[in-house]
């Protein structure tokens, strides 16, 4: 089985550049954080605040994720119905970030992350794959780009969107996400000692693709030859 890591904090084009890494190296797709949104979405829903750890241990108690796939696309189930629409808005992004830092959460969906991997050949992306979730990853990149940079992306997705965003606003909440992810006592984002930096900051996309791309060839063939 193939696994590759692609950690990084928001905004780095992990989801889009893992997307079509999947494609070119016959793997499957996980995104990670959209198991992290769902669980938050469930919380939104049923009225439990993030730091309020006895409720959302209660939701955890009663609640299925699962992952599938429609027309190569991943969508998220929660108990059985496709939330996939409704996890991408700023207010379910820093509750994510929130609720990402009890451990129970990520305790819970540690199981169905290991299983995908363990059954089909990944890329999987997230914060901590390559540090706890997939330690011995075939390929783990580290990618990032400048905050500004970054910002400056994830605020053209929202207004593609129709969403009313102030950039200032954006930038913000995304220092601050970064901040609470990288800060956090259980699984930080961090770069493994082993991974390998793609730095997206000057790249446009089809660059960045082939920068990731090149990585994973390179750690394929030096395997081979070992
Ligand atoms: O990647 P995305 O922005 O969708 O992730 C949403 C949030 O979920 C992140 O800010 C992070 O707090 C959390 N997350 C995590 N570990 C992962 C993936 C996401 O803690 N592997």
């Amino acid at each position: 089985m193939i696994s590759i890591a692609i950690d990084g904090p928001a905004g780095a084009g992990k989801s889009t550049i893992a997307k079509r890494l999947a494609a070119r190296f016959g793997c499957i797709y996980v995104d990670t954080g959209a198991l992290y949104r769902t669980v938050a979405y469930g919380a939104v829903k049923s009225g439990i605040l993030p730091e309020d750890t006895d409720g959302v241990l209660r939701l955890i108690g009663k609640t299925e994720i699962d992952i599938a796939y429609r027309d190569g696309e991943q969508i998220v189930l929660l108990n059985g119905e496709n939330v996939s629409e409704f996890i991408r808005t700023p207010e379910i992004s820093e509750y994510a970030s929130r609720v990402s830092a009890v451990p129970q959460v990520r305790a819970f969906l540690l199981g169905l992350q290991r299983k995908l991997a363990a059954e089909h050949d990944v890329v999987m992306d997230g914060r901590d794959i390559a540090t706890v979730v997939l330690p011995s990853a075939t390929v783990k990149i580290f990618l990032t780009a400048s905050a500004e940079k970054r910002a400056r992306r994830r605020y053209d997705e929202l207004v593609a969107k129709g969403m009313d965003v102030k950039f200032e606003d954006v930038l913000g909440d995304l220092l601050e996400r970064d901040h609470r992810d990288s800060t956090r006592e259980i699984a930080p984002l961090k770069p493994a000692e082993d991974s390998i930096t793609v730095d997206t900051t000057d790249l446009v996309l089809e660059e960045a693709i082939d920068a990731a791309a090149e990585v994973i060839e390179n750690v394929l063939k030096s395997g081979d030859k070992n």
